[in-house]
């Protein structure tokens, strides 16, 4: 199951959604890598059985979403520099597969 916490509403798809931590892609948008194939099935697998937090039960903001993947990040070692290098190639990929390129 995946951590509550993690859920963030999609104002774009208007369906929840996570990102994936190892490569900053979001479940809605692109799925994940091979790193986290597992987690984006049980995603799929959670949707499929209704199994996803409803909207009002979501308190995170995509912007709340980053500073917790910001920590996260930092725990492990990253500087802010190489988060903001991630965070950064994530909105382009996001403008790309929403063909806003
Ligand atoms: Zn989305
Ligand atoms: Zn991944």
């Amino acid at each position: 199951m995946i951590d509550k916490n993690r859920w963030y509403w999609c104002t774009t798809c208007k369906e929840p959604c996570i990102t994936f931590f190892c490569c900053k892609n979001s479940s809605c948008n692109g799925g994940g890598c091979d790193k986290c194939k597992e987690e984006s099935d049980e995603v799929d697998r959670m949707f499929e059985n209704n199994e996803v937090p409803r909207k009002e039960d979501i308190p995170h903001t995509k912007e709340q979403l980053r500073n917790f993947h910001r920590n996260e990040l930092k725990k492990i070692g990253y500087s802010d520099e190489e988060i903001d290098e991630r965070f950064k190639k994530a909105d382009e990929l996001d403008r790309i597969l929403r063909g806003e390129s």
